[in-house]
């Protein structure tokens, strides 16, 4: 052990878990591959006053949770705290929105970092793949991204996972309901800092998590009931190319979710395998977002998939992914002339695309023989000089034990045949 540790919140991924790791981000993103998604990055950084509009002075993230350090230059920044603003920052600055076709359809996948306190599936360093639409008001995009989730936790063989579908109004309803929200709140019993969002963001106190809190909020007045015509309309719409698709959603009239820019489509995914920490994933509309960083009015919708938990939901419900083994192949070389001879049958099979090892570090046949049945691999190539001279090499299944010549030349033919 070194005398180093990986920072508090952090944890670092290592075979052969690792491999389930980066399973399920691909597969968190291949519906999106689909259904027309381009690939987008965006650096780890971003000034600072970025995630203060985007994603809202009063929420968790930015007062609690951001990594901030200002630079040597005297610029202030901050580690990305999630996705949604930076994309949107990105794609503005590229124009993306002009280009005449829209929605753009961007999905991302990297690092997040949040200053919280750690426990089980809440890191400060953790991984989300997202998406988003920019750039078009249409029922049928925000129930696209519904059902590409769906699809991509499905393909992972999940199923103790469900659907909370809200909507959270627009700048017609969604003022009034507010201030009849908040006169309700200013009636309850609640700490100073609640207080205090009474008066910032009434609508995230419904979202607190609190029992002594939830309690008071039983009759508090709901969105659902203040919604005006146009959002009633958009939200059943969703509603219905759900049901069409074969999504089941359940209401969640005090599903608000932690960030600012939310609009009208609001979702959550839950797990029922993972105690407190059971959000996988989340999303909605945020029509104002564009303008809140300074651009066009722009009406958007997107989601963010934890990567992270995604990996906690497969365990809790027992699922192992059928991966294919890192290696197939491994080499065994039986002396020196043959290790050079060898080496370049490994060069060759890679290069025909069969993932092969090799036994390094001039181990005997013993020693050999037992990195080859460790490293997974299905097939073994043994070679003396004895065989090298006679043109073949022994190629030996470690399942059944039983071992072939094959002529050096067709070496690499005869493997892809056998590994099918
Ligand atoms: P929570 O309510 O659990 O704090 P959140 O609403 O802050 O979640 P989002 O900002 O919507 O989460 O991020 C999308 C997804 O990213 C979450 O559903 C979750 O799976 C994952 N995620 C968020 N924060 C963390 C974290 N600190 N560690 C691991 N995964 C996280
Ligand atoms: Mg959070």
């Amino acid at each position: 052990m070194s005398t180093f540790k990986a920072p508090r919140g952090t944890y670092d991924l290592i075979p052969p878990v690792s491999a389930t790791f980066l399973a399920v981000r691909e597969a968190l993103a291949a519906p999106l591959k689909r259904a027309g998604y381009g690939y987008m990055e965006t650096p780890g950084f971003e000034n600072v006053e970025l995630f203060a509009r985007g994603v809202g002075e009063s929420t968790d993230i930015v007062t609690k949770e951001m990594y901030t350090l200002t630079t040597k230059g005297g610029d202030q920044l901050a580690l990305r705290p999630e996705g949604t603003a930076s994309v949107l920052r990105a794609a503005l600055e590229a124009n993306l929105h002009k280009g005449g076709n829209l929605p753009v359809k961007l999905w991302y996948s990297g690092s997040y970092y949040r200053y919280e306190r750690p426990q089980k599936g809440r890191y400060r360093h953790f991984s989300q793949v997202g998406a988003e639409a920019i750039g078009a008001e249409d029922p049928a995009l925000d129930a696209e991204l519904i059902i590409l989730a769906v699809d991509a936790y499905r393909s992972l063989g999940l199923r103790n996972f469900r659907l909370l579908l809200n909507s959270l109004g627009d700048k017609e309803c969604r003022p009034a309901y507010r201030a009849a929200l908040q006169e309700f709140l200013r009636g309850l019993d609640l700490d100073e800092d609640t207080r205090r969002r009474v008066e910032i963001n009434p609508l995230r106190v419904l979202d607190d998590k609190r029992e002594a809190v939830q309690q008071q909020l039983t009759g508090a007045p709901l969105l659902r009931d203040h919604l005006c015509e146009a959002c009633k309309a958009y939200h059943e719409q969703v509603r219905e190319l759900l049901t069409a698709a074969g999504v089941a959603y359940q209401d969640d009239p005090k599903l608000v979710r932690g960030l600012d820019y939310y609009t009208r489509t609001t979702f959550e995914f839950v797990h029922d395998g993972l105690g407190s920490q059971s959000a996988v994933g989340g999303g909605g509309r945020y029509d104002g977002l564009s303008e809140m960083i300074g651009g066009p009015e722009l009406p958007s919708v997107g989601w963010a998939l934890g990567v992270d938990r995604t990996v906690l939901a497969l365990e809790a419900e027992g699922i192992e992914l059928e991966l294919p083994a890192p290696t197939s192949v491994y080499a065994v070389p039986l002396g020196e002339e043959a290790r050079r001879a060898l080496f370049g049958v490994v060069t060759e099979l890679r290069r025909a695309g069969i993932a092969t090892d090799f036994a390094f570090g001039g181990r005997g046949l013993k020693g050999a023989m037992k990195g080859a049945n460790r490293s997974g691999a299905r097939f073994a190539v043994i070679a003396g000089e004895r065989d090298l001279a006679e043109g073949v090499i022994q190629l030996k299944d470690l399942e059944s034990g039983e071992q072939t010549p094959v002529p050096l030349a067709s070496v690499a033919e005869e493997l892809r045949d056998r590994l099918g």
